[in-house]
């Protein structure tokens, strides 16, 4: 019987690089024959315990962009709903896929997982998946010897230039088999501040190293401020719709204009705080990429001994903003109002419920990650084990949310705000309206217990008791062991780890 040949194509997957620029992959894919871009809301991925709409969100914003451009060019971004591996069955079945290239991400488990089976996959059906290096995260690698000095050469690297993206083919199936939307994504309400795609990104960007930035390094931890000084790129780096190296570029171009132009007024010590947190974000998704557990595995491993267990009360009362805390209250409505806070601010939220709910972190970050527009695997569990003190190399930080709250919003503006059930309580009280008489709460109609929370647990007593049993731990010698270990892996280094040596003797002697 007569075979009908497929057609064969090169397929441009899609993943958390959203854009045209600066996309070595994409770059390299559009010089091959039939190259064909697709994009997979998969939906195995869309209904995982860290995923949300504020996340689709932000994706459907993008392709919206990407699909535009490629239609501008009379060609086509090929968008499916399905999972990947039913995607790329399907496609086998109808076209002789020649290559699948990607660039390379650093996702969550559960991606991996699936990225496993696709790997055997398309090897047992002779497709080559070609993965490119993208961004300051490397792969392959087993320690940090050097890493700083090749984080450095990678961003030295041009900036690639949008391809002629006008060959990418429409694929044709016998029926529309891909189309229905996914309906299991949490969905929760939130104020959308920012739209996903590549051009809001570059604007982002402008926007921030020509007007926005010159308070940055004052700025930054107050929930007051920091909306409008930090970058708020994190959710277009987290999406791919910019790249380290295009901030790093721009970045370093700014300096040297306010450098030409002598500026003194602070504008640079800002922008060189910027620009260290740019190599924190590959450092912290360097990690995961090297040990993939760090998802749900203490990075100590002596720390499994600490026994936080799910308090479904206080757990309840964390997540709900409604600890009796005010400034915990507050952060966590305007987080979950926002779908961003700035750093401290989630420093302080992760620390509250790590050390004085005594919560796991493996709960709460998962809670948390549907709520962070910026969600990004590498970045969140690195951040949460830190700020829960089971990473044994980083120095145990217990924010204090009273201490916060006077340093923060020392007039009570944003607890005002947010938590307007407080509103008329007067400023001596705000840190602490529980302390407020009776008579004081019946005059200005904030009923304590009622209106407002009493604080869940004693701030005081729930600190030194977390205090001892991490630093209990922390000074076993099975856990300084393993501390040593985590540091030769994922410590920061700049110069080989032969000349560390000794200064990691000093370090966990
Ligand atoms: C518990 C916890 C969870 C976090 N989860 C995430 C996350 O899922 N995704 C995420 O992007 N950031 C996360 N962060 C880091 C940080 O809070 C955000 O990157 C930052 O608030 C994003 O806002 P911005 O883009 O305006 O940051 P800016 O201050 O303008 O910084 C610019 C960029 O530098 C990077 N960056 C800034 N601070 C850090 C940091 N401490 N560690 C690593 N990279 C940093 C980010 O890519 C950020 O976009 C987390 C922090 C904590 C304490």
């Amino acid at each position: 019987m007569y075979m009908l040949e497929k057609k064969e194509i090169n397929v441009y997957w899609f993943r958390r690089d959203l854009r045209l620029e600066d996309n070595i992959a994409l770059f390299e894919s559009s010089k091959l024959y039939n190259p064909a871009a697709v994009y997979i809301y998969d939906s195995d991925l869309l209904r995982s315990d860290d995923f949300s709409n504020l996340h689709n969100d932000f994706i459907d914003d993008s392709i919206f962009e990407l699909s535009k451009s490629y239609a501008e060019q009379d060609s086509e971004l090929n968008v499916f709903y399905a999972p990947a591996i039913y995607v790329f069955k399907t496609l086998n079945n109808a076209y002789d896929i020649k290559s699948v290239i990607s660039s390379h991400t650093t996702d969550n488990w559960i991606t991996r997982k699936r990225d496993e089976k696709l790997k055997h996959f398309f090897f047992d059906n002779g497709i080559n998946w070609k993965l490119y290096q993208s961004n300051g995260v490397l792969m392959y690698l087993k320690d940090r010897n050097g890493w700083s000095a090749k984080w450095n050469m990678q961003m030295g690297k041009e900036i690639i230039p949008k391809p002629n993206i006008s060959k990418f083919i429409k694929l044709q199936f016998k029926k529309e088999i891909f189309s229905t939307k996914n309906n299991k994504i949490k969905k929760f309400n939130y104020e959308k501040n920012l739209s996903g795609g590549e051009s809001k990104a570059i604007l982002r960007l402008k926007k921030f190293l020509y007007d926005e930035s010159l308070d940055y390094s004052n700025n930054i931890s107050s929930p007051l401020t920091s909306e409008k000084s930090c970058s708020r790129l994190s959710a277009y780096l987290a999406y791919g719709n910019i790249s380290i190296r295009q901030i790093v570029h721009a970045t370093r171009a700014r300096q040297e204009e306010l450098r030409a132009l002598k500026v003194r007024n602070g504008w640079l010590k800002s922008l060189s705080a910027f620009s260290s947190r740019l190599r924190w974000h590959c450092h912290f998704i360097q990690k995961l990429e090297m040990q993939p557990n760090l998802e749900f595995t203490n990075m100590v491993r002596a720390y499994d001994a600490l026994g936080r267990e799910l308090n479904i009360d206080y757990f309840e009362k964390w997540k709900n903003g409604y600890t009796g805390y005010p400034m915990i209250d507050a952060c966590m409505r305007f987080l979950k109002t926002k779908g961003w806070i700035n750093f401290r601010m989630r420093a302080m939220l992760v620390s509250f419920a790590s050390y004085n709910l005594w919560l796991d972190w493996k709960q709460t970050s998962k809670y948390l990650s549907k709520f962070f527009t910026d969600y990004e695997p590498g970045i969140h569990y690195n951040q949460f084990q830190m700020q829960s003190g089971v990473t044994g190399i980083n120095a145990v930080r217990i924010y204090n949310p009273v201490k916060q709250q006077f340093d923060q919003d020392p007039d009570g503006y944003f607890i005002r705000k947010w938590c307007p059930e407080l509103v008329s309580v007067p400023k001596d009280y705000l840190a602490h309206p529980h302390l407020m008489s009776q008579a004081l709460q019946k005059r200005i109609g904030c009923k304590i217990g009622y209106s407002y929370p009493n604080p869940v647990v004693d701030l005081k007593k729930s600190t030194l008791a977390a205090k001892k049993i991490i630093y209990d731990i922390r000074n076993s010698p099975v856990a300084r062991r393993q501390a040593r270990d985590v540091f030769l892996m994922h410590g920061s280094r700049k110069r080989s780890l032969r000349n560390h040596k000794n200064k990691i003797k000093l370090r966990f002697q």
